[in-house]
């Protein structure tokens, strides 16, 4: 994703800003990372330049659950 597009995402569940970290970026695409909702502090990670923004009961536990044992060191909860 484009850093820019985190000034028109929002949390799914209240809206709120999203605090973004790198943690692979190629050129100016972000092909790794998460957003941080300011509110409510849910993590949503940024899978092969794709952030997913969905809520809760839409989530794929399979694929969140490797992209943050991959990025554990990284990821501070
Ligand atoms: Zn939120």
């Amino acid at each position: 994703m484009r850093r820019w597009l985190l000034d028109i995402l929002v949390c799914p569940i209240d809206k709120s800003r999203l605090e973004l970290r790198v943690f692979d970026e190629h050129e100016d695409e972000i092909m790794e990372g998460v957003l941080i909702c300011s509110l409510c502090k849910r993590l949503y990670p940024i899978i092969k330049g794709i952030p997913i923004l969905l809520p809760d009961e839409l989530r794929d536990k399979k694929v969140e659950e490797e992209f943050f044992t991959r990025w554990r060191d990284r990821v501070s909860i």
